[in-house]
């Protein structure tokens, strides 16, 4: 058995190309786009590479989600979310749900796009919108994450559950 054999029947696997599957987890909704996955000829679908998944969280929450306006969270039991720009406080309810497209780019693979969509909140003082904070979509990434995989009918490998 190769990395590319079917992890439940081992025939020989080949690269699909997904367009979208969806996942949410509590106020985050994440699209993956253009995905590649491997399908055997009995269309057991797997990761591209075992890793893909760790690759994919690690982009997305070192790489990318540090980059997103996020206001700053302070308060342990009442949380208060401070505009990242001038440290005002943020207005309590949502504005919209922003769409931030990333586009992400994984060794030796095609590049494919991520849309993470999320509640953002504007400044009382100076408008701006962002997230709340990062730690709260990183902290809902990995659950999301998964759920899309779940929607592009990607089973957990055997053997993990
Ligand atoms: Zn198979
Ligand atoms: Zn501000």
């Amino acid at each position: 058995m190769t990395s590319t054999s079917c992890n439940r029947c081992h025939a020989e696997t080949e690269i699909k190309i997904i367009h979208v599957a969806d996942g949410n987890a509590d106020q985050l909704h994440i699209c993956l786009k253009d995905f590649p996955l491997r399908t055997c000829p009995e269309g057991h679908r797997q990761f591209v590479r075992p890793n893909f998944a760790a690759e994919l969280l690690h982009h997305l929450t070192e790489e990318d989600e540090p980059g997103l306006p996020a206001g700053e969270e302070k308060g342990l039991i009442m949380k208060k979310y401070l505009c990242e720009s001038c440290h005002a406080a943020l207005e309590p309810k949502p504005d919209h749900t922003h769409t931030f497209s990333i586009d992400i780019e994984l060794e030796d693979l095609q590049p494919f796009g991520v849309d993470l969509s999320m509640p953002v909140y504007k400044c009382s003082a100076c408008g701006k919108e962002q997230l709340h904070s990062l730690k709260e979509v990183r902290k809902l990434t990995p659950a999301a994450m998964a759920h899309a995989f779940e929607d592009a009918n990607i089973p957990p490998p055997p053997g993990v559950i």
